[in-house]
């Protein structure tokens, strides 16, 4: 860890304690700091704050009183989820009081390099992805944040030969000004999260951070096919490696003759990836960039890419069972992630789908249901997905409880050489907690079928 001196007897902020606030106070205070916490949850409830007061930190529950922005405060580390309309940080921002987010305070201390990856979709499958390549060429990876320890507390116990490999929302990035990763990944740019951003603009803006203070020193891995990432990129000085799907690259990861190249050397042939899907053939292009860029070998890019069944509850192969393929991806919780699964399998698919009635149609839908033959749907959105499925010819449909019992009669309605998927286009939330419950359901209900 960095002997960082920067917040020696400074007064710092940390707004929010979720586990990266608990963890950043923590480091604050042991780098010297004047911690101040404060958090929404009233005291007596709020064992984090109770555990940092035990410290010594001052920590104030239950409210957010303007009084904690003043002239000598020197920085607020906020959790990533608060918006800026917050009226505590719309005061930091009148008095130009800096704000950051965790993982700006774990680059500053980290002895390893960091590879960060971000984008609107596929960015826990290529997190995991380059993890597992590295981890499998013995390059001593770490992975950090989301689906990780908190970045804080990988950072302090990193050496220079690691890589933290971390994957980083635009609400994350919106808190750096010095995050300088060695590689960063921007794989693509789609309208999301405009309640807190406002813009498509401030948005890409935002993610466009992970690139911002790169040098020609260091590497920017850029999607070639998307037009808004290509330009925001066109703003760092970053070493580009490009990957594309569509066009054949010289100056990065493409697809030639059906084998998967990295600057024109084949790494491995398509048809020896077990990851379904042209949008995941776009998640392993760019884990191969940063991969090569470090020196993986490409028998450990080969072993992790025969092997590889998916992230959890992302298109993950659960099993064969009588010749029928089951996959679960129980995270598309929108219409957009459910028309890259549907457009991951050429032949027949009996797609399980429903939830959360969020108000929106299904039209969009329809373009991507050409290969499914019948439709078990559940949940608020039910009825609505049936009359979609009707409006496509679809002739199979059957209304169910829910995701434990749709799965018996899907494969009642399923032939030898199906894909039966769960895709829900829908959140969770009407009949399950999270997503994850709904997968694990899903992969239990497959698994008593046999
Ligand atoms: P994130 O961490 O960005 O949410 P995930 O890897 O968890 O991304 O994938 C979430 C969903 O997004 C997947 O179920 C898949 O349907 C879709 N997806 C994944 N990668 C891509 C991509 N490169 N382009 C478009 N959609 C993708």
């Amino acid at each position: 860890m960095k002997n960082v001196k920067l917040y020696e007897n400074k007064q710092v902020l940390v707004l929010g304690l979720a586990k990266s606030g608990y963890a950043a106070a923590k480091l604050l205070y042991s780098l010297g700091a004047n911690v101040v916490v404060n958090d929404m949850k009233p005291l007596e409830e709020n064992e984090t704050a109770q555990s940092l007061q035990k410290l010594g930190i001052e920590v104030i529950c239950g409210e957010h009183p303007l009084t904690l922005v003043h002239d000598s405060l020197f920085m607020i580390v906020k959790n990533p989820g608060i918006p800026y309309t917050n009226p505590i940080l719309q005061k930091a921002v009148q008095m130009k009081i800096p704000i950051i987010t965790e993982i700006e305070l774990a680059y500053q201390i980290s002895d390893a390099p960091f590879i960060g990856i971000t984008g609107s979709n596929g960015k826990t499958t290529t997190t995991t992805l380059i993890y597992e390549m590295l981890d499998m060429g013995h390059k001593k990876p770490l992975i950090a944040g989301n689906i990780g320890t908190v970045a804080c507390e990988v950072a302090q116990m990193a050496k220079e030969e690691n890589y933290i490999v971390t994957e980083l929302s635009s609400f994350q990035l919106m808190g750096v000004s010095s995050f300088r990763p060695k590689i960063s990944i921007f794989l693509n740019l789609f309208e999301a999260h405009l309640d807190y951003h406002g813009t498509k603009k401030e948005y890409g803006l935002a993610k466009a951070n992970i690139f911002m203070q790169q040098t020609e020193n260091e590497y920017a891995i850029i999607n070639a096919e998307d037009k808004d990432v290509v330009d925001l990129s066109k703003q760092s000085s970053a070493t580009k490696v490009y990957f594309s799907t569509k066009q054949k690259l010289v100056n990065g990861a493409s697809i030639i003759d059906g084998y998967l190249c990295y600057f024109g050397e084949k790494i491995i042939h398509t048809k020896d990836i077990v990851l379904p899907g042209e949008h995941n053939l776009e998640n392993i292009l760019a884990a191969i960039c940063a991969a090569k860029l470090v020196h993986t070998d490409n028998e450990a890019i080969r072993t992790v890419l025969t092997t590889f069944t998916g992230v959890r509850h992302r298109l993950q192969y659960v099993g064969n069972i009588n010749d029928r393929l089951f996959y679960n991806d129980s995270k598309a919780t929108n219409i957009l992630a459910t028309t890259a699964a549907l457009n991951a399998f050429s032949g027949p698919i009996v797609l399980l789908a429903g939830g959360l009635d969020r108000g929106n149609g299904f039209e969009e839908l329809k373009p991507y249901l050409t290969n499914v033959t019948a439709l078990v749907t559940f949940g608020q959105t039910a009825e609505k997905l049936i009359a979609t499925a009707k409006e496509v010819g679809i002739k199979t449909i059957e209304h169910v409880d829910n995701v434990e019992h749709a799965v018996p009669v899907a494969y009642r309605l399923s032939n030898p050489g199906d894909v039966i998927l769960l895709s829900p286009a829908c959140a969770s939330w009407d009949q399950y907690k999270t997503f994850e419950v709904r997968g694990d359901i899903f992969m239990d209900a497959v698994h008593k079928l046999k």
